[in-house]
């Protein structure tokens, strides 16, 4: 049950963004919030708990202290690693779901956490008002979603196997595919490396057939600190397997993929499409007059925008669902995505909404 009926914003999402948020916001403002995730376990990182990070441990615990950190076990965890390199995400998702509580614990007069989903935005004079899964609804002045995204489907094209969910594939445990098997794996991105790294290192490994279109890209430190293609090359484990184990895997370019996929699909028993994330379904969106809305993209400072790329008032976009564009030292137009990233988006996010 809810306490109260307004708060100053409303941050959809438990996940790494939604974290980032609402510290920001408890530790930089006066503001009150109220915060909904149907789990408020670390949004999608649960999935991801045995992965190697491609990120440095360093980066966890910065990200971690800017939310307000603690000195919770998760947190001295992630202290005693080694930080010049990585660490299995469990790690991190551990601290996300450490922090949260920690913070909850010390904002109780300016927090309120509702365990669900935001289901309907309505706009109103003052703000919006807010509909959860509950049935419950609040009146807010500024929304923020930070709702996350998921494995992007593949296209439907006849295969008679079997279609392999990727974030199974992401937890070597899981797998249960032999020798027997032959993989198609479809993608080049960092999640796709993993997937391709886990199955070649089973004990009875696959077949395994890699479709992709363009070659890979590693990601390249440079001498000044700055990572050229930080947010698509590969780094971390994923890469340091890449460079070798790669040729333990056949390659397949795709050229016309019409073609491609008439040739090899049928020797497949088993198909993963990793072709990157997309955004999840967002709450119902209602303009004063009732309309639904369709949110049409963002702005530079995180302003979601409907019908006409209108901005749309007093809503934002945060996380992976709506990425900061950043422009990487080579100078192609990247998206930030990762925990510390998402810090310096969230900073410009609360001084836009307190001004
Ligand atoms: C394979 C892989 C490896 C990665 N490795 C790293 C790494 O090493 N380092 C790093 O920094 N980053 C890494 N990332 C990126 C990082 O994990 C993600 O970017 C991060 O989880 C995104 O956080 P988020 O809060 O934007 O979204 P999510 O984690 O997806 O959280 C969104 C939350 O919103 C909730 N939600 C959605 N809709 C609603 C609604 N209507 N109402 C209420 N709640 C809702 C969801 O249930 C979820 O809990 C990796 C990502 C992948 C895929």
């Amino acid at each position: 049950m809810i306490k109260r009926r307004t708060f100053d914003v409303l941050v959809v999402g438990g996940g790494p963004a939604g974290l980032a948020a609402v510290s920001t916001l408890l530790q930089e403002s006066t503001k009150t919030c109220v915060w909904v995730d149907p789990q408020f376990r670390s949004g999608r990182l649960i999935n991801f708990t045995p992965v190697p990070s491609n990120t440095r441990t360093s980066l966890f615990v910065r990200y971690a202290e800017g939310c307000g950190g603690g000195d919770g076990l998760a947190m001295r965890k992630l202290r005693e690693r080694r930080q010049d390199v990585g660490c299995e995400l469990k790690l991190a998702a551990e601290m996300v779901r450490e922090v949260a509580e920690t913070l909850a614990e010390r904002h109780l007069e300016r927090l309120e956490r509702v365990w669900g989903t935001c289901e309907e935005l309505e706009q109103t004079m003052d703000g919006w008002n807010a509909l959860f899964s509950s049935g419950e609804s609040v009146m807010v002045e500024h929304v923020i979603l930070a709702t996350g995204a998921h494995p992007k489907p593949g296209p439907s094209i006849p295969f008679d196997g079997i279609i392999v969910d990727p974030e199974t594939l992401l937890r070597p445990s899981e797998i249960q595919l032999t020798a027997q098997d032959t993989v198609g794996v479809v993608g080049n991105s960092h999640s796709a490396v993993l997937i391709l790294m886990n199955l070649s290192k089973l004990p009875s490994p696959p077949r395994i057939i890699n479709f992709h279109r363009k070659n890979l890209r590693y990601a390249e430190y440079l001498n000044d600190g700055r990572i050229k293609h930080d947010n698509t090359g590969l780094k971390g484990e994923a890469a340091e397997w890449a460079r070798e184990g790669m040729a333990k895997v056949e390659r397949v370019q795709l050229t016309d993929e019409q073609t491609v996929y008439d040739k090899w699909l049928p020797e497949c028993t088993h198909l993963v499409w990793a072709i990157g994330y997309e955004r999840n379904p967002l709450p119902v969106i209602r303009d004063l007059n009732g309309e639904t809305v369709m949110v049409s993209g963002y702005d530079t400072e995180q302003r979601l925008m409907g019908t006409n790329d209108k901005v749309i008032c007093n809503l934002y976009g945060l996380g992976i669902a709506f990425p900061e564009r950043v422009i990487d030292p080579s100078g192609e137009q990247e998206q930030a995505v990762g925990l510390w990233k998402f810090m310096p988006t969230t900073k410009k996010l609360q001084l836009s909404i307190c001004n």
